[in-house]
């Protein structure tokens, strides 16, 4: 199956955390923190529709005001999750700046931001552009199994985890696939049309044998007798987990957030022989982050944010996280 989400790094292994990740015939494109966005294209930053902020420390949070520059003029909502205390540090950031042209604009530029101020609980804002960016503050609500974002072809989880203080992890997951048999179809005597999403939402929903289905010729037939048209395959999903320290809650956590990913960026700041120094700092090793890779069970995974000390260690780095993920440490 041809994957729908492709991740990149912004700014690669050892500079500041960032993902960008793109979905295949999609223009939105998702962001994960906002370090150093210099390596993005004014392109790439207008497709941002959503950002997803881990916590406000600098490296993670400094490339807000590129992404305001090229939005500033235009009609736009970006919605924004961080953890408690981001939806002030979004407003003290827009605060920096002059706004009294904004009557000069038609378009409206809009920040929405939705915090997680406690596991599954969530509170939103709202700041305009065309209101100088005044906080308009909205609702505190559930989030049912930690979803913080959802949108066309993909969901967002969140996880509160502890670095010095609250950060969050994310996993971006795609729903499930179904494709349509066309040897089948074709075999069946049935024709292409638009009658094939209906029958592949019916089997998604897990319709029963007795749900109809109606043809293009007007005639519906049972699902039962059609079930064989459709296969379902899993989404792709992706976790991205940086700055934590290493507890036994933080590893709990994350392994139930990033159960079964494809694909797990995750942080590993410190070799695994500076694990004193990794404590100190509410940091990973290579070996914690590798170990827990494997516990959550993940296809692949992508470390990163090495700290500079180790700069020309890349690949000593790289060996220690993929010894621990294959359990060899
Ligand atoms: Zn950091
Ligand atoms: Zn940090």
């Amino acid at each position: 199956m041809r994957p729908n989400l492709h991740p990149r790094l912004v700014n690669g292994r050892f500079g500041d955390p960032g993902l960008f990740v793109e979905m295949l015939h999609r223009r939105e494109a998702l962001l994960f923190d906002l370090g150093d966005l210099s390596p993005l294209s004014t392109r790439d930053l207008l497709r941002v529709g959503h950002v997803f902020v881990t916590h406000m420390h600098m490296d993670h949070f400094i490339g807000f005001d590129a992404l305001l520059r090229v939005s500033v003029g235009r009609q736009k909502t970006i919605r924004m999750v961080g953890p408690r205390g981001f939806a002030d540090r979004v407003h003290h950031k827009l605060l920096a700046y002059e706004w009294d042209l904004v009557d000069r604009y038609e378009a409206d530029l809009v920040f929405e931001t939705t915090e997680m101020l406690a596991h599954k609980r969530t509170r939103r804002a709202r700041f305009r552009f065309k209101r100088a960016f005044a906080r308009e503050d909205l609702d505190e609500a559930e989030a049912p199994d930690g979803i913080v974002a959802a949108g066309d072809g993909f969901t967002v989880h969140a996880s509160l985890l502890e670095h010095h203080g609250p950060c969050l992890g994310f996993a971006v997951a795609e729903p499930e696939h179904a494709n349509v048999w066309k040897v089948r179809l074709t075999e069946r005597g049935l024709p292409t049309g638009p009658w094939l999403q209906a029958l592949k939402r019916a089997v998604g929903q897990g319709r029963s044998g007795d749900w109809p289905i109606a043809l293009p010729d007007g005639t519906n037939v049972p699902l039962g007798r059609l079930r064989d048209l459709v296969t379902l395959s899993e989404g792709q999903k992706i976790a991205y987990v940086t700055d934590v320290g290493d507890t036994p809650a933080n590893r709990a956590a994350i392994v139930r957030l990033a159960r079964g990913a494809d694909l797990m960026f995750i942080e590993a700041s410190f070799a695994a022989s500076d694990a004193d120094r990794a404590r100190a700092r509410a940091h990973l090793t290579t070996r914690a982050a590798g170990e827990i890779a494997r516990t959550a069970g993940v296809r692949r995974v992508e470390p990163f944010h090495f700290s500079p000390r180790y700069e020309g260690e890349e690949a000593r780095l790289l060996a220690e996280v993929e010894g621990a993920f294959r359990g060899e440490a």
